[in-house]
């Protein structure tokens, strides 16, 4: 099955009981059992639920896995990644991260006694010499929220792969319709499902796709252990989401290109941070692993500098909603220094180029002469 296909059809089967063509919402927290311990393959919600596990399925499917878990969220799922390391282990990150991925490493984990060292994945040198005995994994976004820096998924890949090192990708920003990480040699593929894969600003959710069966049992059991799973109701939503992903990213792809684009030839626009223009310091790279196109976040500053313009122009957008998130059908604006990114230090933020007059767009699937009219009255 090609990709569209995959995104209807993907691990999906008719209810056996009655042939409904969506799979019901299970709204159940259990399962009756004929004699003990003999059942039809349900017990218990936390361990699996039939409407997640035809969400789980579809995920592996369009990410070219072989198991999915749902997870309550995004940080949920990246959350069971990190169950695996053990006190002492050590983990190399991406030095643009979501910020509550960032949040989570240096608040939560770091007390656990796990090691965290933070670097721009392009610097190949400076990454592979902070590989040692003690690296467990590697934590790679690309494109970054909201910096869109890019990184070589194959030239990690090749590099963990030798040191026998986990490597993982959050895929959040571009979607299996944009980039296939497990085919490039990743581990494991999170997403925030809440995103690009729900689609439509209605859930909260997180996924995890790997390859290797055994490593997803593993994360399957840490799951089923701690207990982030994804409800049916929600599963039922992010499947939903996912049957149009190919359509919508399509839309995302072209509007992202034209904001872009409009954006560059302003005069109050200082740097757009895009992974299709031809300007953006990793577009070889985004060419060669983005493989549906570059997608719908575009990121910018300020030719001022100045904050108060942001601020100003974010309070004038009427079409675009100032709001946190990504990903829905309809268009949303950020201010990452004081909003998605508030949790990172301001030292920290200023160091990677999270700046004060930084404003991150996620461009929707309206009319792009509209998205665009909007942007140019809130500038002017
Ligand atoms: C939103 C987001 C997350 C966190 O996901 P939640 O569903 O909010 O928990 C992780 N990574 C990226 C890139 C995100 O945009």
């Amino acid at each position: 099955m090609k990709f569209n296909t995959k995104t209807i059809h993907g691990g999906q089967h008719h209810d056996p009981s009655t042939g409904a063509v969506m799979v019901p919402v299970y709204q159940t927290s259990t399962f009756a059992q004929k004699s003990p311990g003999v059942h039809g393959g349900y017990e218990y919600s936390r361990a699996a639920n039939p409407t997640r596990t035809a969400l789980e399925d579809s995920l592996a499917s369009i990410e070219n896995g072989e198991r999915g878990l749902a997870f309550s969220s995004g940080l949920a799922a990246t959350d069971c990644v990190m169950k695996l390391l053990k006190p002492g282990d050590e983990v190399i990150a991406m030095d643009d991260l979501y910020g509550g991925t960032y949040r989570m490493f240096t608040r939560i984990y770091q007390d656990y006694g796990i090691v965290f060292h933070f670097v721009d994945m392009n610097d190949v040198e400076k990454f592979k010499s902070l590989i040692n005995d003690k690296t467990k994994l590697v934590w790679v976004e690309t494109p970054t929220n909201p910096l869109m820096k890019l990184a070589d998924i194959e030239a990690i890949a090749k590099i963990t792969k030798e040191k026998n090192v986990l490597f993982a990708v959050d895929n959040t920003f571009a979607t299996p319709y944009l980039q296939r990480p497990l085919d490039l040699g990743a581990d494991i593929v999170m997403h925030s499902a809440t995103k690009y894969l729900g689609g439509h600003s209605d859930v909260i959710a997180g996924a995890l796709i790997v390859k290797d069966k055994e490593l997803g049992e593993k994360l399957h059991f840490a799951q089923f252990a701690t207990g982030g799973t994804l409800g049916p109701q929600d599963s039922y939503l992010v499947l939903r989401g996912i049957k149009t992903l190919h359509l919508r990213m399509q839309r995302h792809c072209e509007n992202g290109a034209k904001v872009a684009e409009y954006l560059e030839s302003h005069p109050k626009i200082k740097t757009v941070y895009y992974p299709g223009l031809e300007k953006h310091p990793q577009y070889n790279i985004a060419k060669k692993q983005m493989i549906g196109g570059f997608g719908g976040m575009v990121s910018f500053t300020f030719t001022s500098g100045d904050k108060a313009e942001a601020i100003k122009f974010l309070e004038n957008l009427k079409v675009f909603t100032l709001a946190e998130s990504l990903g829905g059908v309809e268009s949303l604006a950020n201010h990452p220094a004081l909003m998605t990114h508030a949790s990172i230090p301001e030292p920290k933020r200023k160091e990677i180029g999270i700046t004060d007059d930084l404003v991150r767009l996620s461009v929707g699937v309206e009319d792009a002469e509209d998205l665009i009219a909007d942007i140019e009255q809130a500038l002017a």
